[in-house]
């Protein structure tokens, strides 16, 4: 592999020269596995400009070849999916399989993109007014910008990119420093699905690449996926500069547990998702709310073994469950969250902190154990905040009410689950409770591509929501015209069948 990434503009890989550099590990033995460069204004300035090149054409490509544009990438991808999910693997840390399910869960978007003429169609209504005909159309943007987290390096630029180009937009992407490759090796593929070149830039940075593309007047919109705090202000700059944002952030997911739950089903989807993925997702559920002290006491109990059962390792070593942090600083961080834990009272039942990889030649990776708190409470900042690694917080609740309210009044709201056997507790809890996104007896709910991706609260900005028929909403303007004609046949008879 290159080790010395730059970005991807007008088709070609194109080196950095602001001079700025960052490290790109492979937490799995904790080297630096390849350096990438960090785009200066003007760099970011030459890929919007491409990008408006590119947009005139391929605004205007019609919309079946664009489709089957969408058809040859997503060929292109399933054909390469091992060696994407290899390369993702070894940059973030997550296991091989879950990284082929990151792949799989971006292909998904791609394969809803491929029917993107049926998403295009307009409105059409016949005679308004006598003799007049009114109609709507869907149009691309313009130049448009994406800008993701490290944590899905193939899934979340896919919800973005396959979209926006299938409806005819240009695209810079500015993907998460932490884990720039598959990002560039599927903006070369787009090319070689037959995109034209600068349909699809792809500009590796950070701030200042972020704060061009927010500033820039040639950029029609910001999709951004990323913590809270750079959302808000993704959404607060780009809406100042007249741009259309959806900007989502952190999360902290709540699974209630009534007492009527079947317990095996309970602790499998806990384990599986707070601990997957080393917790480094935004639909994880970190936080347990079993009802009832008896309930609490035997979740721990049947907790505490599985999770120090976990086997933690090298991400391509395919016996693991989970492999490492994405950094040392993230590690550090999410060592601090648990340090703070300690501190405010809650109490550590198994304590990941000292975790020694058993596999030789991989001591230096940023690896973790899981941990179980118990007697978490909502005043905590360990509670409030994200922590975002491999820590899961019980907080023990006396009635069902009091459980169902902790999501609703958590300052996120991405997802949230509840397991019962009781339907009528569990739709009520899916119809009141305050979160973007609910799974019942589903410890992930994360929606299929045909839906909508999004979270409310402090887990998104704007209301357009990712992917879906909203991606569509989001990544096209409507215009709508009425139409009078004196009316009248132009221009002779024609013989064959009419096509694209
Ligand atoms: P991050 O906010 O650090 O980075 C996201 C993007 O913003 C990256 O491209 C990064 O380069 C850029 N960025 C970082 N600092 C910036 C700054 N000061 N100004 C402008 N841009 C900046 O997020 P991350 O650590 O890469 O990803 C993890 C976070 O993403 C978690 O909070 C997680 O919950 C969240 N996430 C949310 C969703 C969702 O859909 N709600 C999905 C996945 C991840």
């Amino acid at each position: 592999m290159n080790t010395d990434l730059g970005h991807f503009i007008g088709g070609h890989h194109v080196a950095g020269t602001s001079g700025r550099r960052g490290d790109v590990f492979n937490p799995s033995t904790g080297e630096v596995q390849a350096t990438v460069a960090f785009a200066a204004r003007a760099e970011v300035e030459a890929a919007i400009a491409d990008a408006e090149t590119a947009f005139a054409h391929w605004s205007a490509t019609p919309v079946v070849k664009r489709a089957n544009t969408m058809f040859r990438f997503r060929e292109l991808v399933m054909g390469e999916q091992e060696s994407l999910a290899r390369m993702l693997a070894s940059q973030h840390g997550k296991v091989f399989a879950d990284a082929m399910g990151d792949v799989r869960r971006g292909l998904d978007v791609i394969d809803f993109a491929c029917g993107i003429p049926h998403f295009m169609k307009g409105e059409y209504s016949n005679n308004v007014s006598t003799g007049i005909d009114l109609y709507s159309m869907r149009k691309p943007l313009g130049v448009v910008a994406a800008i993701t987290p490290f944590n899905f390096p193939a899934m979340i630029p896919m919800w973005m990119v396959g979209v926006a180009i299938a409806c005819g937009n240009a695209v810079v992407l500015k993907p998460s420093e932490k884990t720039p490759g598959v990002p560039l090796r599927l903006a070369e593929l787009m090319v070689e699905a037959g995109a034209p070149e600068g349909v699809l830039n792809v500009v590796n940075g950070d701030k200042e690449a972020v704060d061009t593309l927010l500033e820039d007047p040639r950029v029609k919109a910001v999709s951004f996926v990323g913590s809270t705090d750079i959302a808000r202000h993704v959404y607060a700059t780009g809406t100042a500069h007249g741009k259309r944002v959806q900007a989502m952030g952190g999360a902290k997911n709540h699974m209630i547990v009534l007492p009527d739950a079947d317990m095996d089903q309970v602790v499998d989807a806990l384990i599986g998702s707070a601990f997957g993925s080393a917790g480094e997702r935004c639909m994880a559920n970190p936080v347990a709310v079993p009802v009832g002290d008896d309930l609490a006491d035997a979740l721990v109990e049947r907790l505490v073994p599985r999770i120090q059962a976990l086997k933690i390792g090298p991400s391509l070593d395919a016996e693991m469950d989970l492999g490492p942090l994405v950094t040392d600083a993230h590690w550090q961080r999410v060592k601090g969250y648990i340090d703070l834990g300690v501190e405010e009272g809650a109490e550590l039942v198994v304590d990941g902190r000292d975790y020694r990889v058993p596999t030789q030649g991989y001591e230096k990776g940023f690896y973790m154990g899981g941990s179980l708190f118990d007697r978490v409470t909502p005043a905590m900042t360990s509670y409030q905040d994200e922590i975002f690694g491999p820590v899961l917080q019980i907080v023990r609740a006396a009635t069902p009410e009091a459980a169902v309210r902790l999501p609703s009044a958590h300052r996120y709201g991405n997802g949230t689950s509840i397991f019962t056997n009781d339907g009528d507790a569990a739709r009520e809890f899916a119809d009141k409770v305050e979160v973007g996104m609910v799974g019942i007896n589903v410890p992930i709910p994360v929606p299929l591509a045909f839906h909508t991706f999004g979270g409310w609260k402090a887990s998104a900005f704007g209301d357009i929501n990712q992917h879906g028929e909203a991606g569509v909403r989001f990544f096209t303007k409507t215009k709508t015209v009425t139409s009078r004609w004196p009316g009248g046949i132009r221009g002779g008879a024609d013989f064959t069948i009419p096509t694209a």
